[in-house]
């Protein structure tokens, strides 16, 4: 039998090897930075046409490299930043695999031209698919400059998997930013198409920070500094009353690079207790030096996770020392947030003396008697939650309508009138209602056939989706002009998100008047929100964007509308007036599928006459 192992042709290998370091755009960005960072550049500008697919180009005033340098740098593992496997555990450089050049120039087409301080003259190369097309000497600066062309030309496959330019746009910006904010003392800047993204001088951290974040950032930071034998600590976090709905500002550089650590994270939001509200994340830019032989940065190829020795120490320190920043900043607590409206004594209560709670005694009650007949009542209590969302339409049998579901739910009679109006103390304006609210959560009404109990931020979610998805896809909805128009900051990432959803987002009523670098100007908003609501619900859209990057049109217009829904419904916890609870029932109703809430959650549930009568059988 013949053999039938063969080596790969070189080509080969590199396409292969390049997939795990070159998944899209936004990672030649890096590999490119960080080599300038590592040749000591003090200026780096970055120039990227449709969003990176076309070209990127990282020009650097760094040390650049010889002729001989300069072909050796094609290689595969041809690096200059370690000689021995004992380097590998006292790393000062970003780079050492010796791959990112060898795997960038098996994808695409990329010109080199470099100049060492010492050379007169620099060296141009051409490489395309790994093969050298053409070598010359050639005046350039001292330094560096690598265009990346085409990226993919010869894996259409991958070319075609890459997402919208917008998207990888935000990649681009994410990895731009990450390396930027750790290395403030280079400047940086961006072009993209043209149009510049970023122009970041040389200066200190935060004002890097405030340069790439936008305007107000400066007054949001709270310094934090602390340093220990086994780490030293600096930088900012947010304070808290600027959390954001995304977890967007969160970084942490490990010896200036950006790594993730859910870990880590946890010891931040830990220090944070008791000062946040309910499901938004504070800002924090914190920068760690430790001993590069306590941590091991070769556990994931595109080096962004990292394993510390001494994980559980860095843990308590890190939650010390900004728990202490934040006590010394007077940054205290709020006790407020988390109080319950619930608990909140109604306005007409006030004045009111307590009744005297009546005790009923069971004279007939026999402990030993029916324990397994009581059992299934409550059994039978929870049956009831588990109907089939199809069967709201035998709920009212005969509706068609809207029309119809309006005259008959005027027509129910409410039954409880004297219940309620002992409880409640307001009889005359009980007496005309077909429909209650419970806890300020539920809204009740009678059926021809018992109850039927509806989540009511669940109910306004489904009817506002609905009528959003119509607003964007078929019809759109009018608006309210401002007064004077709204400026809102946003930092360069979220104004790439809205620009994407902009025209999605004025189909619902909203009017951009400008976009700019860090700030957006509106005029016109939907006539549902108020003008001081804009802000947090811009806020909770993108950050619903950031975590479900949606990767086309439908998916994109079906997150936009479930999160505004969320967003405007009412919540629970809100007084509703008896209109108001009657409107959300007939929209309800009219609904497409009422049953579901857009995520999927049951919005309202019944209880029939039998189910009733089985309570008290
Ligand atoms: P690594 O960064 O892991 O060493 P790369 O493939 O990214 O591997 O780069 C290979 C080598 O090319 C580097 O070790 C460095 O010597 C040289 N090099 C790459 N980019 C630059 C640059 N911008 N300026 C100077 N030298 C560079
Ligand atoms: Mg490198």
């Amino acid at each position: 039998m013949s053999n039938i192992i063969q080596l790969l042709p070189d080509h080969v290998a590199n396409q292969i090897a390049a997939g795990e370091v070159v998944q899209r755009p936004a990672s030649v960005i890096k590999e490119l930075l960080e080599n300038s960072i590592d040749a000591r550049a003090s200026r780096i500008q970055v120039v990227i046409k449709d969003a990176g697919k076309t070209l990127i180009q990282v020009v650097d005033d760094g040390m650049g490299m010889s002729l001989t340098d300069a072909r050796m740098s094609f290689e595969r593992h041809a690096t200059s930043k370690i000689k021995l496997a004992d380097d590998l555990f006292s790393l000062k450089t970003k780079g050492f695999r010796g791959e990112a050049l060898a795997s960038i120039a098996a994808i695409a087409h990329v010109e080199l031209r470099t100049r060492t301080e010492n050379d007169e003259v620099g060296t141009c190369l051409k490489v395309e698919g790994s093969q050298v097309t053409s070598q010359d000497a050639c005046v350039t600066p001292k330094g560096t400059s690598i265009s990346v062309k085409n990226l993919f030309y010869n894996i259409p496959a991958r070319r075609n998997f890459l997402k919208s330019d917008n998207v990888e746009t935000r990649h681009i910006i994410d990895e731009f930013q990450r390396v930027a904010l750790a290395h403030p003392d280079i400047s940086f800047s961006m072009i993209h198409n043209g149009n510049e993204l970023f122009q970041l001088p040389v200066t200190n951290f935060r004002q890097r920070i405030t340069n790439i974040l936008g305007g107000k950032t400066n007054e949001k930071l709270v310094p934090v500094e602390e340093d220990t034998e086994i780490v030293k600590i600096s930088g900012f976090v947010g304070k808290p009353e600027f959390a954001k709905k995304s977890r967007g500002e969160q970084f942490f550089f490990v010896n200036n690079r950006f790594i993730k650590s859910p870990y880590l994270n946890h010891a931040v939001t830990a220090s944070f207790e008791g000062l946040l509200k309910e499901k938004s994340y504070p800002g924090y830019f914190l920068y760690l030096e430790v001993d590069p032989k306590s941590i091991d940065i070769n556990i994931h190829p595109t080096k962004t996770e990292i394993k510390f020795d001494d994980e559980h120490a860095l843990y308590a320190i890190l939650k010390s020392t900004i728990k202490h920043s934040l006590g010394q900043f007077n940054v205290a607590p709020v006790l407020d947030f988390e109080r319950d409206s619930e608990l909140d004594t109604p306005y007409d209560y006030k004045n009111k003396q307590a009744d005297v709670p009546q005790v009923e005694v069971d004279r007939n009650f026999n402990p030993f008697q029916n324990e397994s007949s009581r059992a299934s009542q409550f059994s039978g209590g929870t049956n009831f939650r588990k109907e089939k969302p199809a069967e709201w339409e035998s709920l009212y049998s005969g509706m068609q309508s809207e029309t119809d579901t309006d005259v008959d739910l005027r027509q129910i009679e409410f039954e409880s009138e004297e219940v309620t109006g002992n409880l409640f103390g307001a009889k005359e304006e009980q007496a005309e209602k077909s429909t209650f609210q419970v806890q300020k959560k539920y809204i009740v009404s009678t059926l021809k056939s018992g109850i039927l109990v509806i989540d009511q931020h669940r109910a306004h979610t489904r009817v506002l989706y609905e009528e959003l998805l119509k607003n964007i896809t078929v019809s759109s909805a009018v608006s309210q002009q401002l007064l004077f128009p709204l400026r809102l900051q946003f930092n360069a990432h979220e104004v790439e998100m809205l620009k994407e959803i902009k025209d999605s987002l004025e189909q619902t009523g909203f009017i951009f008047s400008a976009i700019n670098k860090d700030e957006v100007e509106i005029s016109g908003i939907p006539t549902l929100i108020s003008e001081s609501e804009v802000e947090i619900l811009l806020e909770q859209l993108l950050a619903d964007f950031e975590k479900d990057v949606p990767d086309n049109g439908f998916s994109q217009t079906d997150l936009l509308a479930k999160s505004l829904a969320n967003s405007m419904a009412v919540r629970s916890g809100t007084l509703l007036n008896s209109a108001e609870q009657q409107h959300i029932l007939n929209r309800l109703f009219a609904c497409k599928e009422p049953a579901l809430s857009p995520f999927n959650k049951t919005v309202f549930t019944t209880l029939t006459v039998d189910e009733l009568d089985k309570k008290f059988a």
